[in-house]
């Protein structure tokens, strides 16, 4: 008999019959003796509609609206899978965040958890109740709804059985579990048994949405057992573990790609003391975050520099570069916002070298040209045309030996 929450997120629970669908699993596990508490998103496209509906009424929605607005769907949701628990004879309540208390502080849409009252929700367990708990949202000290960021209700259960001192922390989505990538973009993908939190998180980070980052940063934090598994398919799904528990050690675990970046360049600046602040100050300033950024000295006692920044910044960050090259005297000021990061992922890197080259080397074969590189202690980031993004991701992944056949082989 074991204490689990389980997620289930916006596929799983996309119409009525999978809806019925979740509550029989549920009914199931509880029927087996477990304590289940219950994450929900929202209906499959739902929170995409209503981001729509409001950027309708003005594309820079208030957020404070935005997260009234948001939190609705996930609401529908929790209630439609008590009613479908109750109907197959499982008690059941539901409980947005605001009713079970899970307060964060008051950065609207991307705000962090701060406390859960575990009472009442111990109280319902007692009583023999499944309890249904809204993910994604939260309400501040000051009593206001807040939402956690897109893909947040991964992080709402993490927080809840790390509150509760559940078990397991079980993520049911729409494929198997981790791949060594996306496996809609790579159908070669192999489903990984185990990968390490450090590598989750940067699988999480380089653009692979299959669990929300804050949600494996607190589990690896708060020692939370996490798994990723299907709704649809029996299975054993990927468990999220530390480094020290890994069986295998593969020198790569995975391939993450995304197209959110844009990438700006400030050609022909004086080459002295306090520049890249200049260049960068007002980025900062505009709270845009900057991801990778490289710096060139020309001969002429010249520099350039490119740095990205994400897509829905492009604009802005083009408009204050360009101030700032004036005031600089800088030559000139260009911008991409076609381009696309791909990362190789592994903790084995540490203890081996060659990878990098052989990264270039294979995307050298296929033509593919790299406009910039950036390297970690675990992965090697590079961005290119996003035309060539599929075709670089597809090649690394053979290439690193990481197609299901390879495996087999
Ligand atoms: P949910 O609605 O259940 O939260 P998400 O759409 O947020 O599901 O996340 C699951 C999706 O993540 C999958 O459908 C898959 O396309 C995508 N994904 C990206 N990278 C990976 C990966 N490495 N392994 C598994 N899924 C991945
Ligand atoms: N419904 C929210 C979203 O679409 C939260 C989630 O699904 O995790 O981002
Ligand atoms: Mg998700």
């Amino acid at each position: 008999m074991a204490f689990l929450v389980q997620k289930f997120g916006g596929t799983s629970v996309g119409d009525l019959d999978r809806i019925r669908n979740v509550a029989a699993k549920v009914k199931a596990a509880r029927d087996q003796g477990h304590r289940i508490v219950v994450v929900v998103s929202a209906m499959g496209g739902e929170t995409n509609r209503l981001v729509d509906l409001a950027r309708s009424v003005n594309p820079q929605p208030l957020p404070r609206e935005m997260d009234v607005l948001l939190a609705t769907g996930e609401q529908v949701s929790i209630a439609l899978l008590a009613i479908a628990l109750d109907t197959l004879g499982c008690p059941a309540r539901s409980y947005t965040g605001a009713q079970v208390r899970i307060t964060t502080n008051n950065a609207h849409t991307k705000a962090r958890i701060t406390n859960i009252d575990k009472d009442p929700i111990m109280a319902d367990l007692a009583a023999g109740k499944v309890v249904v708990v809204a993910g994604f949202q939260g309400i501040s000290d000051d009593g206001n709804i807040t939402t956690l960021g897109r893909g947040g209700s991964d992080t709402t259960a993490v927080a809840l059985a790390s509150a509760l001192g559940a078990d397991e922390c079980q993520i049911f989505t729409d494929v198997e579990g981790v791949y060594t990538s996306d496996p809609r973009v790579v159908p070669e993908a192999r489903l990984l048994n185990e990968i390490t939190h450090e590598e989750m998180l940067e699988l999480a980070s380089l653009g692979a949405k299959v669990l929300q980052i804050r949600a494996v940063e607190f589990a690896s934090k708060y020692n939370v057992p996490l798994r990723v598994l299907s709704t649809f398919v029996e299975g054993e799904g990927t468990h999220i573990i530390p480094e020290e528990q890994l069986m295998e050690q593969p020198l790569i675990s995975g391939v993450a790609f995304n197209r959110d970046e844009a990438k700006i360049t400030i050609c022909g600046v004086p080459d002295k003391p306090g520049i890249a602040f200049s260049v960068l100050g007002p980025i900062a300033e505009a709270n845009i975050e900057v991801d990778m950024i490289v710096q060139n000295v020309s001969a002429d006692d010249k520099t350039d520099m490119t740095f990205t920044v994400h897509r829905n910044d492009f604009d802005t960050a083009m408009t204050l570069l360009e101030k700032t090259a004036r005031d600089m005297d800088a030559e000139e000021v260009t911008g991409d916002n076609r381009i696309a990061k791909i990362s190789l992922v592994g903790v084995g890197m540490r203890s081996h070298a060659g990878i990098a080259s052989k990264m270039f080397e294979t995307l050298a074969a296929e033509s593919i040209n790299i406009q910039m590189i950036s390297t970690s202690e675990i992965k090697i980031s590079v961005v290119v045309d996003e035309k060539y993004m599929e075709l670089g991701v597809r090649a690394l992944h053979a290439a690193f030996g990481l197609n299901e056949s390879a495996a087999q082989a």
